[in-house]
C-alpha cells in the first residue's frame, strides 16, 4: 500500500484519533439493527489499543440537519461497542467541547472516549477550519478508518487531518485500498464487471472507467431499458432515462458491453402479479421490464465462471419484490461459486449476498458504496488523498 497504514506509528500512550463509520441503521428506540460497521471497526480499534493506545472514536449517523437530533446520537453506540471490546467506552456530548477535551486529556492508555455524532456540528460537514482545529486538538495521532465517507471532504474527514504531520490509514481503508486499487492498476483477466441499477446517468463516470480496464461488461436492471431504447428496440412502459440515448450509444460502441437478451416483465413492480418471459426485440407489451430473463442468467453465469476477477454493483431487477429478484439472486450466488477475486461494491449488492447468505465467500465486500464507485473512476478520494504517502 502506498499509504501510511497504522502499524507503521507509534501509538505507544498517544491520544490517537480514529475516524470509524458507526452510521449504523437504527430503530425507532434507538435500538442498534446490525452491528455490522461497529465490529468491522474492531481491528483496528483493538490494534490501536494493544499498542498501548488512548482511543478517541469519532463518527458521523445519519443525516441530522447541523445540530443535535436525539434519533441521531451516538450515545446507544458506547453499550454496544463496549460489551464488543469488553471494557467500558466514555462518551463526550459535546464533541469538541470542554468536556471533550478534559475527557481525552484525562484518557489512560487502553482506554476508548467516543465523541457524539460529528454531524451535530454544522462544521463537519463545511469542513470548517476552527472546527477541525477543535477535533484535531483533541489528539496526538490521526487515524482513518471510515471509508465510506472518503469521498466527502469533512472536517473528520480532510482539515482535521492536516494538522497531523503523520496521517495513517485503518485495516479498513487499508484493505480497500489493496482489493480496490488492483482493480485498477492490474486485475487477472479476464476482468468482468456486472452492472445494474435504476440510471446510466449515476453511474456513467464509472462505466467508463470499467470500460477502459475490463474485458467485459454485463449489464442489468433498470439501466438495460436505456441502452435499448437507444438501439430502436421496444421496451414497454420500462424506466428509461430519454434524455441519455446517445450517451448510451456512445459507451455502448465500446463493443464490452453485454446486455440481456430475455427480460421478465410485468405491469407493475408487485409480489404474485402475472409475468412473462420476453427476448429482446419482441414487444413488451407496454409492461415494464423488471428483472434479467432465465436465458441471459445462463448466459452471465457461463460468463462469469471463465472469469479471473469480478466486480458488482447494482441490482439486475426490482429486487425489493421477491419475484424480480431471481436474476440479482443468481449473480450473488454465481459469485459465491467462482475461483476468481470477486469484489463487490455496496448497497444493494451487498444486501443481496447478505440475502443469499454468501457473503463469507466472496473475497471483498467495500465498506463504501458511493466511494468505491469513485474509487474505480480513477479520481484520487479527499479522505484518501489526505493520507501520507509511504
Ligand atoms: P441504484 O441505486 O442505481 O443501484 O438502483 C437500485 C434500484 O434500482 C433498486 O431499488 C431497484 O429496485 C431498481 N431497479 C433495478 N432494476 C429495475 C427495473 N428493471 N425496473 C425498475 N427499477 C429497477
Amino acid at each position: 500500500m502506498s499509504k501510511l497504514s497504522i502499524r507503521d506509528l507509534d501509538l505507544d500512550n498517544k491520544r490517537v484519533f480514529i475516524r470509524v463509520d458507526f452510521n449504523v441503521p437504527m430503530n425507532d428506540r434507538s435500538e442498534i439493527d446490525d452491528d455490522t460497521r461497529i465490529r468491522a471497526a474492531l481491528p483496528t480499534i483493538r490494534y490501536a489499543l494493544d499498542h498501548g493506545a488512548k482511543v478517541i472514536l469519532a463518527s458521523h449517523l445519519g443525516r441530522p440537519k447541523d445540530k443535535p437530533e436525539e434519533k441521531y446520537s451516538l450515545k446507544p453506540v458506547t453499550k454496544r461497542l463496549s460489551e464488543l471490546l469488553g471494557k467500558p467506552v466514555k462518551f463526550a456530548a459535546d464533541i469538541v467541547g470542554p468536556e471533550a477535551q478534559s475527557q481525552s486529556s484525562a484518557l489512560g492508555k487502553g482506554e476508548v472516549l467516543l465523541l457524539e455524532n460529528l454531524r451535530f456540528d454544522p462544521g463537519e460537514k463545511k469542513g470548517d477550519p476552527s472546527f477541525s482545529k477543535r477535533l484535531s486538538d483533541l489528539a496526538d495521532v490521526y487515524v482513518n478508518d471510515a471509508f465510506g465517507t472518503a469521498h466527502r471532504e469533512d472536517a473528520s474527514m480532510v482539515g482535521m487531518a492536516l494538522n497531523f504531520k503523520q496521517r495513517a490509514a485503518g485495516f479498513l481503508i487499508e484493505k480497500e485500498l489493496q482489493f480496490l486499487g488492483k482493480l485498477l492498476k492490474d486485475p487477472d483477466r479476464p476482468y468482468i464487471a456486472v452492472l445494474g441499477g435504476a440510471k446510466i446517468s449515476d453511474k456513467i463516470e464509472v462505466i467508463r472507467s470499467l470500460l477502459a480496464k475490463v474485458d467485459r461488461l454485463l449489464i442489468g436492471g433498470a439501466m438495460t431499458y436505456t441502452f435499448m431504447k437507444a438501439q430502436g428496440q421496444d421496451i414497454g412502459s420500462s424506466l428509461c432515462e430519454n434524455d441519455k440515448l446517445d450517451l448510451a450509444n456512445e459507451v455502448f460502441a465500446s463493443g464490452k458491453i453485454l446486455l440481456p437478451k430475455d427480460h421478465i416483465v410485468a405491469a407493475a413492480p408487485q409480489e404474485g402479479i402475472t409475468s412473462k418471459i420476453i427476448p429482446t426485440g419482441k414487444s413488451f407489451g407496454g409492461w415494464k421490464g423488471l428483472d434479467i430473463g432465465p436465458r441471459t442468467q445462463l448466459e452471465y453465469v457461463e460468463i462469469l465462471k471463465t472469469a479471473k476477477t469480478v466486480f458488482w454493483n447494482g441490482p439486475m431487477g426490482f429486487f425489493e419484490v421477491e419475484d424480480f429478484a431471481v436474476g440479482t439472486s443468481t449473480i450473488a450466488c454465481t459469485l459465491a461459486s467462482i475461483s476468481a477475486t470477486t469484489i463487490i461494491g455496496g448497497g444493494d449488492s451487498v444486501s443481496a449476498v447478505e440475502k443469499n447468505n454468501v457473503a463469507d465467500k466472496i473475497t471483498h465486500i467495500s465498506t463504501g458504496g458511493g466511494a468505491s464507485l469513485e474509487f474505480l473512476t480513477g479520481k484520487e478520494l479527499p479522505g484518501i488523498a489526505v493520507l501520507t504517502d509511504k
